[in-house]
């Protein structure tokens, strides 16, 4: 009964009758721009599904024929469809995304792209590990994806050899069947997949064995491509048209190419920022020098000025990762100064400390007539443990921990990183 109340899908376009594909893929698209619920100004979620629904007839051959010839009921299947859709989900969505999930590869394909009739094949996965540095400078490569394909033995007909194939009577190899469905008041046709031959046109009496005469099999195929520089973890990379073939000539269905990054032993990377720890000992950042630094590019000379502390940051312009899809421009790369206090120390080197201490009229030790040598023995510990449960009792690497610890605290903005630093470094300390 709403069929009487529908309004003509030229009408509902904006287009003349003879529109050609081109202008009626031009009108709506500047149409469904206006009316997408998500436009605050003209925004109408009523009409933008009536819209919608006329463009899903108007922009494919088929039922636009059908709808020429019979008006509304001739595409009755294709109505309703979007009037429980809910279009909440689509914030921050471009009209590409939604329009995409509205028609499907429909939409993608373009105009005369995808037939109505096969469906399209299936979409594939495949994951892809990159080390660090092909992440950082892009890669090419070459991965060997099975899906399906036309059968070798058969070359997609499904048919064995000396096989009979006829045209389907079903449908008189059109593929498609039209049914007369009886409405309430009104008799209505429908147009669907041919149930005998699915859609293929053809009738075939002795079916190829490899492939049951579904005319696909699954096997391997090469594909080559670039990993852009500047790839983050987590990425995807679509190869269009790289997954399974559609039954009966559907179109293939795509490719898509997950990227993980593995970890790299010196490099911690947070975005285009490269991150690496660099020991530097008490006479280079009491004095200052020079030291040779791992970067992306290979060692470099980094130039430590005197007086440099743990956790001072010298940045090394220019050696970080480059940036996704404008490869000239490139992100830092951020040295941590860690001092590196010596574990053992040979009598000459422990003479000199005890000068230096000496010098700077520094007392090591509290008076042992004020406290008992048990107490003191004490008080170290406790030191130790309030930094680290866990300390070994190492004298050295318990102070170092404690030093971190006093670090993280000064500078409460840099906890993430400066765990993660702590994190990957640790397993280095205890060597
Ligand atoms: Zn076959
Ligand atoms: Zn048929």
């Amino acid at each position: 009964m709403t069929t009487m109340s529908k309004r003509d899908y030229y009408e509902v376009i904006g287009v003349a009758k003879g529109a050609t594909p081109e202008e009626i893929k031009k009108a709506f698209r500047r149409q469904a721009r206006s009316l997408h619920p998500d436009n605050k100004d003209s925004g109408d979620e009523k009409a933008f599904k009536e819209l919608a629904e006329a463009y899903e007839v108007l922009s494919d051959e088929n039922k636009r024929a059908s709808y020429d010839r019979y008006g509304h009921d001739g595409v009755k299947g294709s109505a309703s469809r979007f009037d429980n859709f809910d279009f909440s989900g689509f914030q921050g969505f471009g009209m590409d995304d939604i329009l995409e999930s509205l028609f499907g590869a429909s939409m993608r394909g373009g105009f005369g792209g995808a037939r109505s009739g096969p469906a399209q094949g299936a979409h594939l996965r495949y994951d892809l590990e990159l080390d660090f540095l092909e992440a950082v400078f892009g890669v090419e490569k070459k991965i060997t994806v099975k899906r399906l394909d036309d059968c070798t033995t058969c070359l997609g007909t499904g048919a064995a050899v000396g096989a009979n194939i006829t045209t389907c009577q079903t449908c008189n190899g059109m593929g498609q069947v039209k049914e007369l469905v009886n409405m309430l008041f009104v008799q209505s046709y429908q147009i669907s997949t041919c149930p005998q031959c699915h859609g293929n046109g053809k009738s075939v009496d002795k079916p190829c064995r490899d492939c049951k005469g579904q005319g696909l099999t699954r096997k391997p195929k090469d594909w080559e491509f670039k990993v852009p520089a500047g790839i983050e973890d987590g990425s995807r990379i679509r190869i269009g048209q790289a997954g399974d073939k559609g039954p009966h000539g559907g179109p293939f269905g795509d490719l898509f190419v997950m990227v993980q990054v593995k970890r790299h032993k010196d490099f911690i990377r947070e975005n285009n920022t490269i991150h690496v720890k660099q020991d530097v000992s008490f006479s280079m950042a009491a004095l200052g020098g020079e030291l040779l630094v791992p970067t992306v590019d290979g060692t470099k000379v980094l130039k430590i000025p005197h007086g440099v502390q743990t956790g001072t940051k010298l940045v090394m312009r220019d050696l970080g990762v480059p940036i996704l899809n404008s490869p000239n421009r490139r992100g830092d790369q951020i040295v941590h100064i860690n001092l590196k206090t010596p574990t053992k120390l040979s009598r000459e080197e422990k003479e000199l400390f005890e000068r230096l201490a000496e010098l700077q009229k520094e007392e090591l030790h509290i008076d042992s007539s004020a406290k008992s040598e048990s107490q003191e023995e004490k008080d170290v510990s406790e030191t130790k443990n309030s930094s680290d449960s866990t300390s070994s009792g190492d004298n050295g690497h318990g102070s170092k921990k404690k030093s971190k610890s006093e670090k993280n605290k000064a500078s409460k903005k840099d906890d993430t990183l400066l765990d993660k630093l702590v994190d990957v470094f640790r397993p280095k300390d205890e060597n």
